[in-house]
């Protein structure tokens, strides 16, 4: 794409009143508009990252067993959440009604999924089943902020699964716990299998987290650093419980919670009955699980752990970069249009920098979109015999001769 098509512009002001990494720099660069409190909009470069995160969720989801993709309704019906019990506690705490609270905006799917799958379960034979969707969901969060980490309405990734066994369910627990941590290691992250209370439906839940000082909990680290539990339960148990928790030394941090998965037991099936026919004639309530993951919020966290405010810059992790190389050309005669016409004829993801800007200005641009792989084409770099390429995560630079640079990158 040619830098002098793309839509939205840099800035060099932080946006009024937003403290966070992840706001000031992905409105600098020109990824986020904030359209009101905790409620953004998402410009073609941003959109592009969404969807890029959104593509590895796709790819790891649907290479579980079972697992496919739906689309849920935002709206939903008053009657699902009286026959789940949770229409009172919910409009008093998360839930937005609207058309004089027959109806409501989702912020969370239990109960339209469970809808969806009693009305074609029939029987035990067509267990397990796995049904995701990746949607926006809406909560009355009274503290929306740190921009995309916090929203009154949010992108997430949601996966609900049924089971005739709790053994089924428990092993299918262990290959989605998996998968997210494949998805976050994909996006850049190292997130930390987390032990959390289990909200209103078990006694704990797995989080995901993000060490990062934005981070909202804090979490407690095992001494091998590969687990960690967060404080509200280390608090809440008892030292016998937790372990290596609370005895010996034991490191705090801050941490941005990036998924969370949970066992629902019967705590749906029962009350809204999705049961099936058994082997002997029976009937069976299904075991449940769901396991959701922050899209937006993911995006978010890259840029607490890859931005820095004061240089103006961000370096966005390969496989969700909005453009895989990022091509500058500084020379008189735009020797740069060949080499972009090649990139792209070669399927590189390029973002071709054809302004007449000032070279300063062009490099604080690119070091705010953060593209990872740089290519400089200017007098100095043709000198030393073609165009620089530079990895942005590593600072490493080389001079490549420009007929080998669709084979370089
Ligand atoms: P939190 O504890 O941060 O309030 P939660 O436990 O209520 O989140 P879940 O209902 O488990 O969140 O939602 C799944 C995921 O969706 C979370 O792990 C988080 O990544 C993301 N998420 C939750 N609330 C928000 C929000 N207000 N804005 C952006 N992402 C969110
Ligand atoms: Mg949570």
């Amino acid at each position: 794409m040619l830098q002098s098509h793309l839509f939205s512009q840099t800035r060099r002001e932080a946006p009024a009143g937003e403290t966070s990494k992840n706001a000031i720099l992905l409105y600098r660069a020109g990824f986020i508009h904030k359209t009101m409190a905790g409620v953004m909009s998402y410009t073609p470069l941003g959109l592009k990252v969404l969807q890029k995160i959104s593509g590895i969720v796709r790819q790891e989801m649907n290479a579980l067993p079972h697992v496919q993709e739906v689309l849920l309704p935002a709206l939903h019906p008053r009657e699902l959440w009286e026959e789940s019990g949770r229409w009172a506690e919910a409009i008093g705490d998360v839930m937005y009604t609207v058309a004089e609270e027959t109806a409501a905006l989702g912020p969370t799917h239990e109960e339209v999924m469970t809808d969806l799958v009693r009305a074609h379960l029939h029987s035990y034979k067509q267990l397990p089943v796995a049904l995701y969707q990746i949607q926006t969901k809406f909560r009355k969060e009274l503290r929306a902020k740190s921009g995309l980490l916090r929203g009154r309405e949010f992108l997430m990734k949601d996966l609900y699964s049924f089971h005739l066994s709790e053994e089924d369910f428990d092993n299918f627990y262990g290959q989605v716990s998996d998968a997210y941590l494949r998805i976050y290691n994909r996006c850049g992250l190292d997130a930390l299998l987390t032990k959390a209370s289990g909200g209103m439906f078990a006694k704990f839940s797995d989080e995901f987290q993000v060490i990062a000082e934005a981070g909202e909990d804090t979490i407690y680290l095992r001494a091998d650093g590969r687990e960690a539990r967060n404080q509200e339960i280390v608090e809440d148990a008892s030292s016998a419980e937790l372990g290596e928790y609370c005895g010996g030394e034991v490191k705090t941090a801050s941490a941005i919670e990036v998924g969370n998965i949970f066992r629902l037991g019967k705590k749906f099936s029962e009350p809204m009955h999705a049961v099936v026919q058994t082997e002997d004639g029976g009937e069976q309530a299904l075991w449940m699980g769901c396991y959701g993951i922050g899209i937006s919020r993911v995006m978010g966290t890259v840029v607490e752990v890859y931005g820095d405010v004061e240089k103006g810059a961000m370096v966005w992790p390969k496989e969700i970069a909005p453009f895989a190389v990022h091509l500058i050309d500084l020379t008189q005669d735009k020797q740069g249009v060949a080499v972009y016409e090649a990139l792209k004829a070669s399927g590189v993801e390029v973002l071709f920098d054809d302004r007449e800007a000032s070279t300063g200005a062009k490099m604080a641009d690119a070091d705010l979109l953060g593209i990872p792989t740089r290519i400089i084409i200017g007098k100095r770099s043709l000198e030393q015999g073609g165009a620089e390429v530079i990895d942005r995560s590593t600072g490493e630079s080389k001079i490549v001769a420009l007929t080998d640079l669709t084979k370089t990158v």
